[in-house]
């Protein structure tokens, strides 16, 4: 008979370390929320060997007494659960898990001189074993030191990654935490090495200095309200994105999440004007009721559970969306604002010109923005252009430049490699991209046609049967209503089928309908709707448009040249393409000057 016995505490700490610390950033994320909630206001962290065979945490927090030092490397021994309610937790921690792990598996030594008491004390732990309490010379709050994490557990030691890996890892939890809490000052140092550091500041421009200080000027506000759940941030333009989900941070009450609702809905809201591999950037904050959330659900708390997951969904994509629709003109920008200055790492990047934002796959385009006045044709151009443009005149229209009222997007001078047009606006230049902004004319008309007129569906000669499991078919069928709406009628078919009797009749004859049945199931489990359909349907949309779109290679007159830039200030998110590429770019006389150095 197998003889069952209960594991010493070591082991139990030991197991409970091999799921949440599991790398060096683990156990800095776990440090550092510890002094987030003892109150600190500055949070250092010194690394030797990107944390493995060093790490130091320290903070000016509320700091503990020596009978504190002893229970806190205790196995689930916390302050911060008073009530015993789950329901109700304000802190980062409450499991009482952190230190006791990671004193299980490393040698750790903490300084720690409770807020107004005379005395400091410091306790010391070797792989699990306690070492004793003595006085320390430690000022208020605590220090915490961990040496050769699992040096206790050398199975661990062989999965971290490199030093570089390891290092990143570090930075990001930091950024994370940092961007939840611009009120506390952070410095990062490794090898003696400062790597960050981040003064106290107000939201923005904490999260400028983690982004980069691009985004401040390339990116809009976000906010919506609904049944005491508040949605706020910043989300980058759609011309400003990545080519990864790198500098996405979505937060929960403050706590850094990576939610797969969260990210589904993001994805969704900027399927429209970012299309394929391309990522917005995004700091974006959910704060609700501490009991419309679970938090307890994943061992790092990296996702929670909500209350209401329709309820944040339909916020936080109604939110982004009209942000995109109020910012649809404007591109992102390409000079550095001069005005946007902060400390960070990289930040002093030498401000040479021209600089790509943040990836190569972003174009160059500067700020464009139509003030509300810009729309009355009030001014005239004041001058007319000294030089004629050089190819004999063939491409000129100087002679409409003067009679052209100071729109936005000013008045067509010429058009050169056959593809670009460039204006001439009250203040400065445009350059446009026809191809890209005919593109994005097109596909917001067929648009505006489809929801005019509904989407037609067509009747399958032979409807489809698409087998699915038992609960995927349930769950396509609750959004049955939404599916119709969207040009597609199903019916469930015994119970692990759905049939399809009719498809939306644009996507006829180019869809696979099993496929496309299969990634709406697999949408409705990811985040409990069907936005795929109409998402597929745009998308369609858009590619027609590409292929009916002014190629580039087309000569314009003046006449059509003007008429396009008639049409771009009518056209809501006219300032990018389908695929998120700016149409166009905007150069004030002010940039030009700077590009000159006369300034
Ligand atoms: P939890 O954070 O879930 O309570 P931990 O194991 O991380 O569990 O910490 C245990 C306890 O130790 C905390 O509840 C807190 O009272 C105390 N503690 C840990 N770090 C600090 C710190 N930096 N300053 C003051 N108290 C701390
Ligand atoms: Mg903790």
């Amino acid at each position: 008979m197998a003889v069952i016995r209960q594991l010493p505490d070591r082991l139990v700490n030991q197991i409970a370390a091999g799921e949440v610390i599991e790398n060096p950033a683990a156990a800095v994320k776990e440090l550092v929320e510890n002094s987030i909630d003892a109150g600190a206001t500055r949070i250092a962290v010194h690394l030797t060997q990107s944390g493995k065979s060093r790490l130091v945490i320290e903070d000016n927090g509320i700091g503990m007494d020596a009978h504190s030092l002893e229970l806190c490397l205790m196995r689930h021994a916390t302050s911060k659960l008073q009530d015993d309610d789950l329901l109700a937790i304000y802190s980062l921690g409450f499991r009482g898990e952190a230190l006791p792990s990671i004193a299980s598996v490393s040698r750790i030594t903490i300084h720690s001189r409770a807020r107004g008491a005379n005395d400091g004390w410091s306790i010391e732990c070797h792989a699990g074993d306690i070492v004793g309490v003595k006085p320390s010379s430690q000022k208020e709050g605590t220090r915490i030191e961990v040496r050769d994490l699992f040096y206790a557990t050398p199975a661990r030691l062989k999965f971290l990654k490199s030093d570089r890996a390891e290092l990143m890892q570090v930075k990001d939890i930091i950024n994370r935490l940092a961007m939840a809490y611009p009120e506390i000052e952070f410095i990062v140092t490794h090898d003696d090495k400062k790597i960050l550091q981040y003064h106290a500041c107000d939201a923005l421009d904490r999260i400028a200095a983690i982004m980069g200080r691009e985004f401040k000027s390339s990116s809009m506000p976000v906010m919506a309200n609904a049944e005491g759940i508040e949605f706020s941030g910043f989300a980058s333009l759609p011309t400003f994105h990545k080519g990864n989900a790198k500098s996405q941070y979505l937060f929960v009450n403050k706590r850094p999440v990576r939610d797969r609702l969260l990210m589904g809905v993001l994805k969704g809201a900027y399927a429209d004007v970012l299309a394929g591999a391309n990522y917005p950037l995004v700091a974006l904050f959910i704060n609700l009721p501490q009991d419309h959330v679970d938090v307890n659900v994943h061992p790092t708390k990296a996702e929670v559970r909500f209350k209401n997951p329709q309820t944040i969904r339909n916020l936080m994509f109604h939110g982004i969306q009209s942000a995109i629709r109020e910012h649809g003109r404007e591109s992102a920008s390409l000079l550095p604002q001069q005005e946007s200055r902060f400390v960070g790492y990289g930040g002093g990047r030498g401000g040479s010109f021209p600089r790509r934002p943040v990836s190569s796959s972003t174009a160059p385009s500067v700020n464009y923005t139509f003030p509300e006045s810009a729309f009355q044709p009030h001014s005239r151009v004041a001058e007319q252009p000294v030089y004629p443009s050089a190819n004999n005149g063939q491409n000129t229209c100087t002679d409409i430049a003067e009679d052209q009222p100071s729109y936005p997007l000013g008045s067509a001078l010429a058009q050169f490699h056959e593809n670009y047009i460039l204006a001439q606006t009250h203040d400065g230049i445009v350059l446009v991209d026809q191809h890209a902004a005919h593109e994005r004319l097109v596909y917001e008309r067929m648009k505006e046609a489809l929801r005019e007129k509904g989407i037609k569906r067509q009747i399958l000669l032979v409807p489809e049967v698409v087998t699915l499991s038992i609960d995927t078919a349930d769950l396509l069928t609750e959004q049955k209503d939404l599916l119709q709406e969207a040009g597609m009628v199903i019916e469930r078919f015994g119970e692990d089928a759905i049939i399809v009797r009719e498809i939306p009749a644009i996507l006829a004859d180019r869809m696979n309908i099993k496929d496309m049945v299969n990634a709406l199931a697999d949408e409705v489990e990811d985040i409990g709707t069907v936005a795929g359909l109409g998402e597929k349907i745009n998308h369609l949309l858009a590619t027609i448009s590409c292929h009916g779109s002014v190629r580039s290679g087309r000569r314009l007159n003046a006449g059509e040249m003007n008429a396009l830039l008639r049409q771009m200030e009518d056209t809501p998110l006219s300032g990018q393409c389908n695929h998120g590429r700016p149409t166009m770019i905007r150069l004030s006389l002010d940039d030009i000057e700077r590009l000159f150095k006369r300034q």
